[in-house]
């Protein structure tokens, strides 16, 4: 059950070929649509998308990066762009 908030990816669809490798974020809880499927809203995606074609996004903290902003060298996920806390 995916809720709002959650970060995911695309998989086993052709959305997933042409999105390859972008982090969505769920802007609705999962719910079903009116024909029947699992569906949830998707920030910067029209209408909703079946959640069977989505999976939970599991960070890859590989990036390296110093950041003028923090003044250190952070580790981030090379997908979301999440900075690690070490
Ligand atoms: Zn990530």
């Amino acid at each position: 059950m995916l809720k709002m908030g959650d970060k995911v990816e695309m998989h086993t669809c052709w959305e997933a070929d042409y999105y390859k490798d972008k982090v969505w974020t769920c802007t609705s809880d999962e719910f079903t649509s009116l024909s029947g499927e699992q569906v949830v809203f998707l920030g910067g995606f029209r209408g909703y998308f079946a959640t069977k074609f989505l999976k939970l996004h599991e960070h890859e903290f590989k990036g390296r990066e110093y950041s003028k902003l923090l003044g250190r060298w952070v580790t981030y996920c090379n997908k979301c762009g999440l900075i690690k806390e070490d």
